[in-house]
Formats: C-alpha cells, sequence, structure tokens
C-alpha cells in the first residue's frame, strides 16, 4: 500500500477567513499532501468562541467547498470537553497509522506551543509544519525557538518518516485574523476582502458577529 501524506489543520475559525483558505492552498502547491483536514474545535482550550459550534462548522464547510484535497473533520464538534490537540493527534494516528499525519498550525499558534495540554507529548508524537503568519515570528530564545532550533527539518521527505520534526514554510503572507473580521462586522466596515461571498452571506443571514467583541 502506498502511504499518503495527510495534514491535520485545526482552528476555532470563528469566522474563517481568506486567510485560511488561501494559506492552504498555498500550502497544498508548495507541498504534495493527499489530503489536509480542516477540524474546527469544539471548545476551544484558550478562549471561548463567538459563534456556536454549528455555524462555525457551516462556515468552514461554504469555505473549504471548492478545494478537493480538503476534508472537513468534526471529531472536536461533536467531543465532550475541551477540544485538546494530543487528543486528536491520538486519534488520527491510530486511524491512519499506515499512513504519514503532519500537524498544520500557522507561527502564532505554534509560539505558544507550550501552553497545549501534554504539549511535550504532542511534539514528540506528530511531526509539525509551521506556516510562517505576517507578525508572527518565533521567538528564538521562547519554548517554541527552541523546539525549532533542536527540531527542525528543511527536507519535506523527512514529514514521510518518524515523528517530532518541524517543517517551516514561508507561504505567501496574508495579512487577514478572524479578530479583524469580527471587528469589521461589529463597526459596520466592509469584510468584501476578508471572507468568502459565501461566508459573508451566512453570517448576514444569522445575523451573526453584529456586537462589539
Ligand atoms: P483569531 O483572530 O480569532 O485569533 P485566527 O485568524 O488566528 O483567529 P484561527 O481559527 O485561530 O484564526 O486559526 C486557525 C489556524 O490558522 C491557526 O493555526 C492559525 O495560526 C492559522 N492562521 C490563521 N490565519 C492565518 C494567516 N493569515 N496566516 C497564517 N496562518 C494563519
Amino acid at each position: 500500500m502506498i502511504s499518503k501524506l495527510i495534514g491535520v489543520f485545526g482552528g476555532t475559525f470563528d469566522p474563517v477567513h481568506n486567510g485560511h483558505t488561501k494559506i492552504i492552498q498555498n500550502l497544498l502547491e508548495l507541498i504534495p499532501f493527499d489530503e489536509i483536514k480542516v477540524i474546527p474545535n469544539g471548545q476551544p482550550p484558550h478562549r471561548t468562541s463567538v459563534c456556536s459550534n454549528n455555524d462555525r462548522l457551516e462556515m468552514v464547510n461554504l469555505a473549504f467547498k471548492g478545494i478537493d484535497q480538503i476534508s472537513i473533520d468534526e471529531r472536536e464538534i461533536h467531543r465532550e470537553g475541551p477540544s485538546y490537540a494530543i487528543h486528536t493527534a491520538k486519534e488520527v494516528l491510530e486511524e491512519f497509522h499506515q499512513h504519514n499525519v503532519v500537524w498544520v498550525m500557522g507561527s502564532d499558534a505554534f509560539s505558544e506551543i507550550d501552553s497545549w495540554f501534554e504539549w511535550e507529548e504532542f511534539i514528540k508524537i506528530i511531526n509539525i509544519l509551521v506556516m510562517v503568519r505576517p507578525g508572527s515570528k518565533i521567538d528564538p530564545a521562547s519554548q517554541a525557538g527552541i523546539l525549532i532550533k533542536d527540531k527542525q527539518t528543511s527536507n519535506i521527505d523527512d514529514l514521510n518518516q518518524g515523528e517530532g520534526k518541524i517543517l517551516v514554510v514561508d507561504i505567501d503572507p496574508v495579512n487577514i485574523s478572524s479578530t479583524q473580521v469580527r471587528s469589521n462586522l461589529a463597526s459596520g466596515e466592509t469584510v468584501n476582502d476578508l471572507i468568502l461571498e459565501d461566508v459573508s452571506d451566512y453570517i448576514d443571514s444569522g445575523k451573526l458577529y453584529t456586537k462589539a467583541i
């Protein structure tokens, strides 16, 4: 059997924006993923989401529907309790044990890796791909910076074997965040270049994000 390269891209997606879709499209051009599982979290460990699980899931479905290699994975939405990455990583690694699973995240998220539940085990069991995000340089003196120094590889093929490697990828920068989208929506500013039309229509019809955040 030929092993597949499977990415896991988790997030709160509150709401999903053009940054999320553009970086994933760009990543698919750079790295030959057979599949990337987009996993909206149910109960984010470090924050509370503004929109309901169902609304965030619906918007993620709308945003990624045109990208063939993407599948939307609902496991964290349906899991009780906080959505810890270590639990998801263990489940996906077990389900796809004949394949190569890589956790995909932005550099802002990776910078805070040492605040994640059971992070030391997490970084041992899975390969990680970090996409450099504008304004989120990893401080070399931080725990995340030390991990990169110790575990970084520049060889994409390393993602196909073993675990505990970190590949840092310079994607085309997209300076959009969900925070900016929520803030624009609450103050009545345009979000035209920030989110897809289908997502914008969904937000309008549900009158989502109308309150100041
Ligand atoms: P918020 O502003 O609410 O914190 P966000 O824009 O960071 O939200 P998330 O849903 O938290 O969106 O992000 C999910 C994942 O996507 C994280 O790994 C994050 O680092 C990454 N990500 C989001 N936007 C970008 C971007 N513009 N460039 C690179 N990575 C991004």
